[in-house]
């Protein structure tokens, strides 16, 4: 089999139902189609000692020790806990909420801000059937009042489901009477967070502006 596999003749590796499972999942992964996934199988078979067999290890471990904060919606390992909230020598007077962990980088990146991150996993919308459970807002009006936050900084993208999420989040954050702010100028309309270049979304935080209570 390895030698058919070898000379790199995808055809052959169609029958082998271990290999099509395999390709299907990795045709699954961002940016990845059916050929490339196939031409990472490939590689992964013809370096089993080097890549595959250390690759499912790590898959192994990933799946067993890695997994969802349930406070601040970062990724953890269960053995240390949270670098995010847990494990954080300075203390901060600010939480910025970000949909997930790439917004968290591109605005660490851009060192505009210094505060917690509390990361969603998402937005709230009707077509995803996105639970707002899921999205850890319960968690965060928690760590609101236990960490004595005094403001909180939307950072959702430009869409309409970023902006309804931030009305959502603004609305659970009343009854705390903490500062809410919204990233506002420089936001493209539709922009994602993850895409924008640094000196959009230093605008963006440096024109923030507060949210008004309506009673509506
Ligand atoms: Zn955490």
């Amino acid at each position: 089999m390895v030698s058919l596999v070898l000379n790199g003749h995808f055809d052959y590796m169609q029958n082998i139902n271990e290999i099509e499972e395999l390709v299907k999942l990795i045709a699954r992964l961002p940016g990845l189609g059916s050929k490339s996934a196939k031409r990472i199988v490939l590689k992964l078979i013809n370096n089993r000692d080097q890549l595959l067999k250390p690759m499912a290890n790590s898959l192994t471990q990933v799946y067993k020790n890695v997994s969802r904060c349930q406070s601040c919606g970062s990724l953890k390992s269960n053995a240390i806990g949270c670098n995010n909230c847990e494990n954080v020598t300075d203390k901060f007077n600010k939480i910025c909420v970000v949909e997930n962990i790439a917004d968290q980088w591109s605005i660490e990146n851009s060192s505009i801000y210094k505060g917690y991150f509390h990361i969603l996993g998402g937005t709230i919308s009707s077509s995803s059937g996105q639970r707002k459970e899921d999205l850890l807002i319960n968690s965060l009006v928690e760590r609101v009042k236990k960490d004595n936050i005094e403001e909180v900084i939307i950072a959702t993208s430009a869409t309409v489901e970023g902006q309804t999420t931030a009305y959502y989040i603004q609305d659970s954050l009343k009854p705390t009477n903490v500062k809410v702010s919204r990233l506002a100028q420089g936001l493209p309309v539709g922009g994602e967070i993850e895409s924008l270049d640094d000196g959009t979304l230093f605008s963006a935080f440096k024109n923030r502006t507060g949210i008004e209570n309506n009673s509506d």
